[in-house]
């Protein structure tokens, strides 16, 4: 399976802000983004003004990299987006918060993507009952996604299932802490995304 192999934080510098790829550490004094707040490499000191694609081209590279998803992965979700009734800025990040690993980062399951996406494929949760391990699986309204029971054990969940109580659980979803699983029950709206991205963007991005 395809995944960025970056280091995380050279992710972070290079699009200016914190994409919290690396769970607790980016609340913390040792964040990257706070201490060189500047693009890495060699001339990733030097102020460069950008042209009207470069801002579009890094705001569609600071969605994928806020996602971890490649190129032609997310050129799909943006077909997916234009196909769908509606606002397709919006539908594309309605399609990408309904990934399976963004769901459980956003239950509070992981402390960021990357992890998320490393127990899914590693088969820690089920949908509806069956173990999925396909972290770009799609959820739909209705939807329960549960910690394997015979995960519940692994000291890696354990330890997650023991920080879930502090996160702030976004409407569209419904979480059991006793049973560390959750429900879909709406489709995320914009309001519901904090994510700074102007999505409108990578819309013009792509419509060239
Ligand atoms: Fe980004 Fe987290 Fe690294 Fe900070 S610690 S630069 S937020 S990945």
């Amino acid at each position: 399976m395809a995944r960025y192999t970056e280091a995380s934080c050279r992710l972070c510098r290079r699009e200016g802000e914190k994409l919290f790829l690396k769970g607790e550490r980016c609340y913390t004094n040792k964040c990257a983004i706070s201490k060189r707040v500047y693009a890495p490499g060699q001339h990733g000191q030097q102020k460069k003004k950008l042209s009207e694609y470069g801002i579009q081209l890094r705001e569609k590279q600071k969605a994928r990299r806020f996602y971890g998803i490649l190129e032609s992965q997310f050129r799909k979700y943006f077909e997916m987006a234009v196909s769908k009734k509606g606002v397709t800025g919006e539908n594309l990040l309605q399609i990408l918060e309904s990934r399976l690993d963004n769901t459980i980062y956003r239950l509070g399951l992981a402390t960021s993507r990357p992890e998320a996406r490393q127990l899914v494929t590693h088969g820690h949760f089920t949908v509806n009952g069956k173990k999925v391990n396909i972290p770009s699986f799609l959820v739909k309204v209705g939807d329960v996604i549960a910690v394997k029971e015979k995960s519940r054990t692994s000291p890696k969940v354990k330890a997650i299932g023991d920080i879930t109580g502090s996160k702030v659980i976004p409407k569209w979803l419904e979480f059991d802490p006793e049973n560390l699983a959750g429900k879909v029950v709406a489709l995320p709206s914009r309001e519901d995304i904090d994510l700074p991205i102007r999505e409108h963007l990578i819309v013009e991005l792509y419509s060239k």
